[in-house]
């Protein structure tokens, strides 16, 4: 019985970054790897991407797992650095970081490094979250360039706070600052995430930052990923381990939130907020069963839900269910559970086995 397991198509994975480039054509990949990439997996996501030009993480942890797991592409930490201190680590590890503050601009300018680092300079054309600001560009800039500590020219960058909404209006105001801004930049620049990457190829510049798309979901709400030709990589999979009777007018589970209609059979899935399941999934959030779908029916439990499974049907013990993935979007399950699907995917636990696919074949095991 598979309890709890997490399947990655590495193949899916590999056909996802194809989709980024054929949108992006001109321009180098920037593949992001953070938060366990996205729940699915540093090392082994990272080697899957070979094709991609650069990875990208928050935590210069992650950065450090990726080289001692072997990965010698460069590697970029969003935020940058947190200390000075972690400046020497990051030049022996030839990691490229990011510079999005004066304080963070002065100390790396000040710093005895024992070699040169690649800098991205983050400037803030409107989300509010990291970035100097654009008047602080052109002086940035300049003392960098040139300077001992700098590996190459810095490549300037920013971030969209609304790709995911197309028609915004902020989007096309973030792109005309930046495009301003570019006016005066001699080096490489990079704007769009996956959003921006299907929707908005004005911005696609030197380097693209695709996250979410190549896990196969779509960014932008009115899509779905099969639309634009993702795939889904990850599939939460779990089993049923028991099968129950239930009279008309009883209740199911914690807060007795759900009541029975009718007679009817419930079937009970060892998955659960325990492992990543969202607790917050209402009544009614699909669960895949034998190719057919069934409801959640009362609270999500630390390691188990129910479903509603009806008299007729011949769900047993023992059979698999599908919780997302690919025959049952997360796109839907993040909407039953008012969240997002970078949070789900985030949000899978250490206790669910990850098993790596490539293509059809399964090739590791890993818990
Ligand atoms: C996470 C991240 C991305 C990728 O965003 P997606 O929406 O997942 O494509 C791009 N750029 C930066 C700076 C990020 O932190």
């Amino acid at each position: 019985m598979k309890i709890a397991v997490a399947e990655i198509n590495l193949g899916a994975i590999q056909h996802n970054l194809k989709v980024v480039k054929k949108h992006a054509p001109n321009s180098k990949v920037l593949a992001m790897l953070k938060a366990n990439a996205y729940g699915h997996g540093t090392t082994q996501i990272a080697m899957a991407l070979n094709e991609a030009d650069a990875f990208g993480v928050a935590r210069l942890s992650e950065a450090v797992a990726l080289r001692a797991a072997g990965i010698t592409k460069p590697i970029v930490l969003l935020e940058g650095f947190f200390e000075a201190g972690e400046l020497h680590i990051i030049a022996n590890l030839g990691l490229d970081t990011v510079l999005h503050t004066q304080a963070q601009l002065e100390s790396f300018l000040a710093a005895d490094l024992p070699r040169s680092i690649r800098v991205w300079l983050k400037v803030d054309t409107g989300m509010n979250r990291l970035g100097i600001r654009p008047e602080e560009v052109s002086s940035a800039m300049s003392s960098l360039k040139g300077h001992t500590n700098v590996l190459g020219t810095p490549i300037l960058m920013s971030h969209f706070g609304c790709a995911d909404e197309v028609h915004h209006p902020l989007n096309q105001q973030q792109f005309a600052l930046f495009t301003e801004l570019l006016e005066q930049h001699q080096g490489e620049s990079s704007f769009a995430n996956s959003a921006a990457i299907l929707s908005l190829p004005d911005s696609h510049q030197d380097w693209v930052r695709p996250g979410i798309m190549l896990y196969g979901v779509s960014p932008i709400e009115a899509t779905s990923a099969i639309d634009f030709g993702l795939m889904p990589a990850m599939t939460l999979k779990s089993s049923v381990i028991a099968v129950r009777d239930i009279k008309e007018g009883e209740t199911v589970g914690y807060g007795a939130t759900w009541t029975a209609k009718k007679d009817t059979r419930l079937a009970v899935i060892a998955i659960g907020y325990g492992d990543g399941y969202p607790r917050n999934a209402r009544n009614g959030t699909p669960v895949v069963i034998n190719n057919d779908t069934y409801y959640l029916a009362g609270r999500v439990s630390m390691d188990m839900i129910s479903v509603e499974i009806g008299t007729q049907s011949n769900v047993k013990v023992g059979d698999e269910a599908i919780l997302w993935g690919e025959v049952l979007p997360i796109e839907y399950i993040a909407e039953h559970a008012e969240t997002v699907p970078y949070e789900l995917l985030c949000g899978v636990t250490g206790r669910v086995e990850k098993q790596f696919l490539q293509g059809v074949n399964e090739v590791k095991n890993q818990p």
